[in-house]
């Protein structure tokens, strides 16, 4: 059985019209659902009783479970039980500027990125767009407020699952729904080539984040398969025809790795390499796991990186460090509750 949280506004309205309902029921559940936070179809009280039986019977209304919670200042991350008990993270980061929420999009992911804990649980399975509105949906309630932006940067690669989490932002960013602004929205890839290209014609304000983390192929080959199947040169292409359609700033995330690719000579590599291009790199203090052997950059060193790429005239910012205490980097939480077991 589908789950009401899959839907689109316009598949909803089609689905109204397919059983010979009027149209506007669909904004009518909309509304419920997304405005008045109901947990079960009855409680849509404006909806006639045959309409209600009928969408009981179609539809699960079903939400994650709430697993295990971490509290940190300010950082809450949730692990989630899905229906068929797989697990997943979402990370909830208190900023100035409001709530941001970082969603997972696969149970697992295939990137095998060489830094990050996520991968060494290979892709179970994609998750479905329900599955990730309801992540939104859970925190929102369980700390009641709002999410005020969301990036798609917790498990999974958002690309290779681009059919649903397409669907996942067309329902969250629907005014009569969750109403989350494209703007607010990022997505971030390990740098799917061809689904770069394709999202590009995405006419959504949406942000697109490329997690770039070398200057050459050398190094990024080392630490990112993904870079075998798609180099840095056709990377930055697709990027700067991405930045021609749609007239948007990318962002390109740098972790830095202590003697890896944190050298002076990287981040003039690196500023050659972005020269011109409509950009800002933020440089991520590597969260250090126990399982991988990579050590985080020294505090100076990420601070003559820094100065290297403002100096060569490449806006440039240092990702604030959260949740230290709550194993907040990407999979992290996942992997130390099956251990725990
Ligand atoms: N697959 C997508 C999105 C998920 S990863 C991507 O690769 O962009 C989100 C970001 O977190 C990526 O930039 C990833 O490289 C980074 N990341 C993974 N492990 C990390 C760690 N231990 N510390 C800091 N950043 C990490």
């Amino acid at each position: 059985m589908k789950n009401i949280y899959d839907y689109r506004l316009e598949d909803l309205k089609e689905y109204f019209k397919n059983i010979n309902e009027k149209e506007f029921k669909a904004t009518q559940v909309y509304e419920w659902l997304y405005k008045k936070r109901v947990k079960s179809f009855d409680e849509m009280t404006n909806i006639k009783k045959e309409v209600i039986e009928r969408l009981k019977q179609d539809f699960s209304i079903e939400p994650l479970k709430i697993l295990k919670k971490q509290i940190d200042t300010d950082v809450r991350k949730y692990l989630f039980e899905l229906s068929d008990k797989n697990k997943i993270e979402a990370v909830l980061m208190k900023h100035d500027y409001g709530n941001s929420l970082c969603v997972s999009t696969q149970v697992g992911c295939n990137m095998s990125c060489a830094f990050c804990e996520s991968g060494r649980l290979k892709k179970v399975r994609n998750l479905n767009s329900y599955e990730m509105v309801s992540q939104i949906i859970q925190v929102e309630e369980d700390l009641n407020i709002r999410i005020s932006h969301l990036v798609l940067m917790g498990i999974g690669e958002p690309f290779d699952n681009y059919d649903n989490v397409m669907n996942f932002i067309d329902i969250i960013n629907e005014p009569k729904g969750i109403d989350l602004g494209a703007r607010h929205i990022t997505v971030s890839t390990s740098g799917l080539v061809p689904k770069i290209n394709e999202f590009a014609n995405n006419p959504k304000q949406v942000n697109l984040a490329i997690s770039l983390h070398a200057p050459n192929n050398e190094i990024r080959n080392k630490i990112m398969p993904i870079n075998k199947a798609y180099p840095i040169e056709q990377l930055i292409e697709s990027v700067k025809k991405y930045i021609n359609k749609t007239n948007r700033r990318v962002t390109f995330e740098y972790i830095m790795l202590k003697n890896i690719n944190d050298q002076e000579k990287h981040a003039v590599e690196l500023s050659k390499l972005l020269k011109g291009i409509n950009c800002y790199v933020n440089l991520i203090p590597y969260n250090e796991t126990s399982h991988i052997e990579f050590k985080k950059s020294e505090k100076e060193q990420i601070m003559k990186f820094y100065d290297t790429l403002k100096k060569n005239n490449i806006n440039v910012t240092i990702r604030k460090e959260f949740g230290k205490k709550v194993s907040a980097a990407c999979g992290q939480l996942r992997s130390n509750y099956e251990e725990e077991k």
